[in-house]
């Protein structure tokens, strides 16, 4: 590797380095990682890229965050290396993580709808609290298997959990009509990419919203791997 590129590499390891301290299999789907860094400062709603095999890197979103400690919520319906990762990783192991691309951030507004996956509780969880620290009112819901939804409730208490269908999208779809009952300044759509592609025409048809105003973020998509 040419001198200039290990360099850059090596102080990027060292700004993002940090150690997984805490494995924590919250439940069947989820797995919490607790990381402990001296010059960790991400902040939640912050998305990370961590190396999960010699090949492979994947991205999360930071759940919980604190100088020098911060937690990603890992969603292991995948099986794919990342998630693989995250389930077998022991405490001790070195990561680093640096960010990854701009964070989805609440927009100025009054009121919000911020719907995702399982993969998404950290982000919507990081709007949801940018929206009510601004006064605002959230109406937030995550999709996720109902056998775990005891074990996340309390990761994200301002978020409404639904239970999963057969497929992935169609529980929060079933859910949308009881949602839109009154009009949003903003909705935020997070997680896979064919759900969120019909969440938001389902929204735009029902409520004629602005497509400016649906943010979304893709996290997966049917067919692709390492989004
Ligand atoms: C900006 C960003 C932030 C993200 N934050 C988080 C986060 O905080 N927590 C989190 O768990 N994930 C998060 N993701 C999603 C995560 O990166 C992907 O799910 C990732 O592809 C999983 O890697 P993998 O190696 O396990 O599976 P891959 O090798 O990528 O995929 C294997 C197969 O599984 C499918 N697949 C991928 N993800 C899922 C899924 N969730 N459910 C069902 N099938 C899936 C793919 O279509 C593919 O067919 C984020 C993604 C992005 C882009």
């Amino acid at each position: 590797m040419p001198a200039a590129l290990a360099s850059g590499a090596e102080k990027l390891a060292a700004r993002y380095a940090a150690v997984v301290v805490r494995n924590h299999r919250v439940s069947e789907h989820f797995v919490l990682l607790h990381c402990q860094g001296d010059r960790a400062r991400h902040a939640p709603g912050d998305n990370i890229s961590v190396r999960v095999g010699d090949r492979d890197v994947r991205h999360y979103t930071v759940l919980t965050a604190e100088p020098g400690r911060f937690g990603v919520l890992v969603d292991l319906a995948p099986d794919g290396p990342g998630a693989r990762w995250a389930r077998d990783v022991r405490p001790g192991t070195r990561v680093v993580t640096p960010p990854s691309g701009r964070p989805l951030r609440a927009r100025p507004g009054r009121r919000h709808l911020v719907l995702g996956d399982g993969t998404a509780l950290a982000t919507v969880r990081a709007v949801t609290a940018d929206v009510a620290a601004a006064g605002a009112t959230a109406v937030s819901a995550v999709e996720a298997p109902a056998a775990d939804h005891d074990a996340i409730a309390g990761l994200a208490p301002d978020v409404h959990l639904v239970p999963s269908a057969a497929a992935p999208g169609v529980a929060l779809e079933d859910h949308l009509p009881g949602l839109l009952d009154a009009p949003f300044d903003h909705v935020y759509l997070v997680g896979h990419a064919q759900s969120v592609q019909r969440l938001r025409t389902s929204i735009r048809a029902a409520t004629g919203m602005n497509r400016r105003s649906i943010h979304t973020r893709i996290h997966w998509a049917d067919g692709r791997r390492g989004l």
